[in-house]
Formats: structure tokens, sequence, C-alpha cells
């Protein structure tokens, strides 16, 4: 089987994925396809090996570990969408991920080719760093967590040498009282803008995407404790950036400091729904 001239190779389980992409031949993961195959097929990757991980039952797995929610890296937005679990426990990302795109993205996307992918222009990271998320990585020489915030360096550059996989994100599951939420503001081809906040008794902290390749922090190990006009002041004059796509800079930054008034508006006025 081929796709857009590459060679497909349907492992059984993730102990062959590992030896594929340790092996000779490079290779690469394929999980949705739907970000990675139009860059076969438009010449902007070469044709390679590529390991079709979207089927793997380990890599697909929703389920909670201790105080921690881990969700495998081939689990699609239709699957977060769907879980009980991830209903239950962060309630603001199948808010988020119902929407996202269109339905076909939606049926095939996997939330470890969008961290994966490494693009400014997305909506889920934002909220997966706003929640502290983990990811795992496995590869022939062990295993490894690598927190979410650090693992995109800039635009299509993650941590991953080309030998790991990506297997799951782990989300700490907040406690009570802290309340985690996100908005944007975009179209169905991505985000103009989006702000996620965690919120909880020590003040709160803001991240901002969509705006650069990596996200941008705001309050984190210090807890914004001002009032909700000077922390959307700070996330307006932190959404710095010359990305002209689907809006100017201006608009962008000025949108940063929008959503997370009425982000934080909402979470305050609520007590916060997780
Ligand atoms: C029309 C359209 C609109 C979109 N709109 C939005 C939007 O509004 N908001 C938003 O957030 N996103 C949006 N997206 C992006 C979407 O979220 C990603 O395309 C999708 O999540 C990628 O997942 P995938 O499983 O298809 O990845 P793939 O295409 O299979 O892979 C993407 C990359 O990740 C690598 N990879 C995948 N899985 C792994 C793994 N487990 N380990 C190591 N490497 C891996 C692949 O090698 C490849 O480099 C949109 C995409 C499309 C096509």
């Amino acid at each position: 089987m081929s796709i857009a001239g590459s060679t497909v190779v349907v492992p059984r389980g993730l102990a062959e994925v590992v030896d594929l992409l340790a092996s000779a031949t490079p290779t690469i993961v394929c999980a949705g396809g739907t970000d990675l195959v139009p860059r076969l097929r438009n010449g902007e990757l070469p044709a390679t090996r590529l390991a079709l991980c979207g089927s793997l039952p380990e890599l697909k797995r929703i389920a909670v570990e201790g105080d921690t929610l881990v969700i495998g890296a081939a689990a699609t937005y239709d699957e977060l969408a769907t879980s009980p679990e991830v209903a239950r426990h962060v309630p603001s990302l199948p808010r988020l991920v119902s929407t996202l795109a269109n339905p076909r993205v939606r049926s095939r996307g996997t939330i470890g080719g969008h961290v994966c992918s490494a693009r400014p222009r997305y909506d889920v990271m934002t909220l997966l760093v706003a929640l502290d998320a983990r990811a795992r990585v496995e590869s022939g020489h062990g295993r490894r967590a690598v927190a979410v915030s650090s693992f995109v360096l800039g635009e299509r550059r993650t941590v991953l040498e080309p030998d790991e996989v990506l297997t799951a994100l782990q989300l700490p599951i907040p406690p009570p009282g802290m309340a985690v939420d996100f908005e944007r503001i975009g179209t169905s081809q991505g985000p103009v803008v989006n702000v996620a906040a965690i919120l909880g008794p020590q003040g709160c902290s803001v991240v901002i995407g969509a705006v650069q390749p990596r996200t941008i922090i705001i309050g984190a190990g210090e807890a914004l404790t001002g009032d909700i006009g000077t922390v959307a002041a700070r996330a307006a004059a932190a959404a710095v950036s010359d990305n002209h796509v689907l809006a100017s800079p201006e608009y962008r930054s000025a949108m940063a400091g929008v959503l997370t008034t009425r982000l934080l508006t909402r979470m305050t006025g609520t007590g916060g729904a997780r």
C-alpha cells in the first residue's frame, strides 16, 4: 500500500512502531493524516515510509490513573468529545473539540497529531498548556515525559527525536476549586487567537495561542491577582507578533485582551465550571 508515493506499514502494536522508527529506513508516524498527507501530496515533504498508527488500541486508550487523565496520542477529536472520562474531568476539552475544524478533521484528526504537527494556528495546544499537560514519549532507548509547554520548539519543530513516538498526553485533573476554560475567535481554517485560563484560590494564569509559534504564558508561577482589566491588558501586551494569517497583528493583540476579559468574567461569575 502507498499514500502520496510513500510506503505504508501498519504496525500491530507499539513495540513494532518503536522498531520501525529505530530501523535504518527513515519512517514517520502517520495518525489521522489530516496534516501529514496533504503535505506529502503537495511535495512539502519527501516520500518516506509511514507507520500508520491511528488504529492502535495502545495509543487510543483514555483512562484515569490516580489524579491524572491519560489520553492516548491516537484518540481522535470525536473520541475525546464523547469520552465520559474527559467530560467528567476536563469538560472544557470536549466543548472545544466538538466544534473544531470540520466533521472530517474531527473524525480522523488526533490529539497526538495535533501536538506533533507543531503549528502556531491551533487551539487544543493552548488548553493543554493551561492544564499543565505532559507528553509521554517512547523509543528504543526508553520512555520520557515532557511538559507540553516545552514540547514545541518552533514552527514545525518539536523536542521529538526521529526515533521517538508520542504515546499519550497526561492531564493533571484540576482539583476542586480550580477552574480551567477556553475562548477562541477564528474560522473553520483555524483560530485568529485563543486564550485558556486556569483559575484557583491563589489567582490565575492565562495562556495565549495562535499568535507565535509557541504558546504565550502569563502568570505562570506568580498567579495573576489583579483585576480582570489588568490581566486582560497584560494579555493584549503579550500577544505581539508579525503574524498576518487570517487577521492583522494589531487585531490579534486586541482580541487577546477581549477574549481574556470574556473568559475571566465568565469563570469568576459562575464560580468556574471546569
Ligand atoms: C481544514 C482543517 C482545519 C483545521 N482547523 C483547526 C482548528 O480550528 N483548530 C485546531 O486546533 N486545529 C485545526 N486543524 C488541525 C488539526 O487539529 C490537525 O490537522 C490534526 O489534529 C492532526 O492530527 P492527525 O492525527 O491528522 O495528524 P497527522 O497528519 O497524522 O500527523 C501530523 C504530524 O504529527 C506527527 N505525528 C502524529 N502522531 C504522532 C505520534 N503519536 N508520535 C509522533 N509523531 C506523530 C506526524 O508524523 C506528522 O508530522 C485543522 C486541520 C484541517 C485540515
